[in-house]
């Protein structure tokens, strides 16, 4: 066996089947036990699809099914991406089956012991998520892992079976086990002593009878989850992934798994992981075309090619072996542990689902404030400036939206240490963002223009601003140029209205002066649809949440009142985290560990989206990035 070259056969059956489908006088409806390949010679089989009649001279009975191929048109999908035909990516279970045969010839029974299918299975469990993460690329998808096997004997009077057969088998599995057939998939590894005619010489294959499968041969046994003889692995998740990209095996669709792979390769390219791991990409640690063996890993899966190259044989090294794919959604978080020097991104999505998209464990502990915005133009996404008051430092990075970040421009040292808020806002007629910086110690606020790194003042330090603002919140509260702020004293149940002139002056807009004193938290948005912005306050001690409007002259009134909140949120923040026009809020307890997400309704009700009570208890910050928009 070792001197054949091991391939994946499910571009020959997906054409065999073609070829019956269109010409049962070349391959009859009942498949020949020693399989398709001996009816049709298996070189045409893995090429037909994409031969010419010229090279078909040999095989004139061929021809009628070339044309009647040419002549299909595939059916695309009509929404997601264009590049797969048929059926959507597979959405579903994963099946072991243990299948055993009894042979009627000597009474033997061959069957893979229950401990090598317990371990592909810890295996395939494993590496589930970084197939779903490569293969997302060709569509949204989702691969469980069953953990119960699956038996299935049948009798059988020859070492030999073919492809045929395979079918009724997997049809037999899903009808006895209630599966349902689009979210099921079999998989089913081949015992020594038997042989599938129409896999003989190849690693595996899948195919579709009434549910999606994947057959597998492996070289050797016993199976161990690193495989480092490379036994089944390789072969297991090559078979998941191209069945994940194309279920339905459409005659039109790539094998997006061969093109880096034993096919058109003297290798197979792999991707190595570590685990456990706090994300995916950390636990990311290599793509070789070798299995290293100095190389601590804890498990590897067969490279899946990027979805413009699937068509290639072979596919480039660099559009086969790349880290996995980071999840995206409308929406991104940066939680913020000092203690422990941590920061994690994550994908937020319009029902509040959170998946981690990399952790980073090498951040400053001293940052005091982070806060994402257009500050660059360098950066793909979002810019952050992250202000260390303690090392009077300030810098910004560029963030991809999938948590990659990169200094811009030089880190600044020289800053006041004494900052206690900073303001994003448009402070001038800048394109990028610009900051207010106060220093309630000194009763001053200077406001700074933005850009690749950079920062430099808008006109001139304002020296005469009140010390004991707790609050400034940026928003349109005027029909202003540009953004207004509110200020927020606690002490003296104060709420001022600002304009600014866009020189870095500030114009007095409205004062209130019998606002309650122990609002903890106000929170900007956009709560009822009107045209100026609306303030959310938080008082902890009654567990009161207000939705107050604002009017445009500095006046603001009560869109709705809520008496029944927690009064142990530390964070409220605002962002997008469902499909409502409204601003959605983000509340954190860190006692608990305790995150919700709520949706306002435009007239001061809120409701849960999603609840979490298992996050890290000392996350400090937690931000919104968005890019600019
Ligand atoms: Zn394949």
């Amino acid at each position: 066996m070792a001197s054949v070259k091991r391939l994946c056969a499910t571009r020959p059956i997906k054409n065999a089947r073609f070829i019956r489908s269109v010409a049962p006088n070349v391959i009859p409806a009942k498949e020949p036990l020693k399989g398709f390949a001996s009816l049709v010679p298996i070189d045409i089989l893995r090429r037909f699809h994409t031969m010419t009649e010229a090279e078909l001279k040999s095989r004139p009975d061929l021809i009628d099914a070339l044309r009647k191929l040419h002549a299909q048109v595939p059916k695309q999908r009509p929404t997601g991406i264009s590049r797969l035909f048929g059926d959507s990516p597979f959405q579903g279970t994963l099946h072991f089956v243990k299948l055993m045969f009894f042979s009627e010839a000597n009474g033997q029974t061959l069957e893979v012991s229950d401990g090598d299918l317990a371990t592909a299975i810890q295996y395939m469990a494993l590496a589930a998520p970084a197939v779903s993460a490569y293969c997302s690329q060709y569509g949204s998808n989702r691969i469980d892992v069953s953990p119960t096997v699956l038996p299935f004997g049948i009798a059988v009077t020859s070492g030999l079976y073919n492809d045929d057969a395979v079918q009724n088998i997997v049809n037999d599995i899903v009808s006895q086990n209630h599966l349902p057939h689009d979210s099921s998939c079999i998989i089913i590894i081949n015992p020594p002593g038997m042989v599938n005619t129409d896999a003989e010489n190849d690693f595996g294959y899948h195919q579709k009878a009434d549910a999606p499968y994947c057959f597998i041969n492996p070289v050797s046994f016993p199976f161990t989850i690193e495989d480092r003889v490379d036994s089944y692995a390789a072969t297991l998740t090559h078979e998941v992934a191209e069945m994940v990209c194309d279920p339905g095996v459409s005659i039109f669709n790539k094998e997006v798994c061969d093109g880096c792979d034993l096919n058109c390769n003297k290798f197979t390219w792999r991707n190595f992981f570590h685990d456990p791991s706090p994300s995916l990409a950390n636990s990311y640690l290599q793509s070789t075309n070798s299995i290293p063996a100095n190389l601590n890993f804890s498990y590897f899966i067969t490279s899946i090619a990027r979805p413009d190259h699937a068509g290639d044989c072979p596919v480039s090294q660099a559009a086969c072996a790349y880290p996995p794919p980071r999840p995206t959604g409308a929406s991104e978080l940066l939680f913020y542990d000092p203690a422990a020097n941590t920061g994690e991104f994550y994908a937020v999505n319009g029902q509040a689902d959170i998946t981690i998209q990399i952790q980073h464990s090498d951040f400053r502990s001293s940052w005091k404030r982070i806060l994402a915005g257009n500050f660059s133009k360098q950066a793909f996404g979002s810019t952050i400036l992250f202000y260390d008051a303690a090392g009077h430092t300030g810098e910004f990075y560029g963030s991809d939206g999938t948590g990659s970040l990169n200094l811009i421009g030089a880190s600044h040292t020289d800053w006041r240490s004494s900052w206690t808020q900073i303001v994003r806002g448009h402070f001038s007629t800048s394109s990028f963002d610009d900051l207010l910086f106060y220093d309630a110690s000194a009763g001053q606020g200077e406001f700074y223009k933005t850009g690749n790194g950079d920062v430099s003042m808008i006109g001139v330090t304002n020296t005469d601003w009140r010390k004991s603002w707790s609050l400034i919140i940026p928003g349109k509260f005027s029909n202003g140029a540009f953004t207004d702020l509110l200020f927020y004293d606690p002490s003296a149940g104060t709420g001022e209205f600002w304009r600014t002139d866009g020189h870095g002056n500030v114009s007095l807009i409205g004062a209130n002066n019998d606002w309650r004193k122990d609002w903890s938290i106000i929170v900007p948005g956009n709560f009822t649809g009107g045209p100026f912005t609306d303030l959310l306050f938080y008082e902890p001690a009654s567990g009161t949440g207000e939705f107050w409007r604002t009017d445009g002259r500095g006046n603001v009134s009560l869109i709705g009142a809520n008496n029944d909140w927690r009064k142990d949120w530390s964070m409220i923040i605002p962002g997008k985290f469902s499909n409502s026009p409204f601003t959605d809020l983000l509340f954190y307890e860190p006692s608990s560990g305790t995150g919700e997400f709520w949706r306002t309704d435009g007239r001061g009700n809120v409701s849960l989206i999603r609840g979490y009570a298992d996050w890290r208890k000392s996350w400090t910050s937690i931000s919104e990035v968005v890019p600019p928009t």
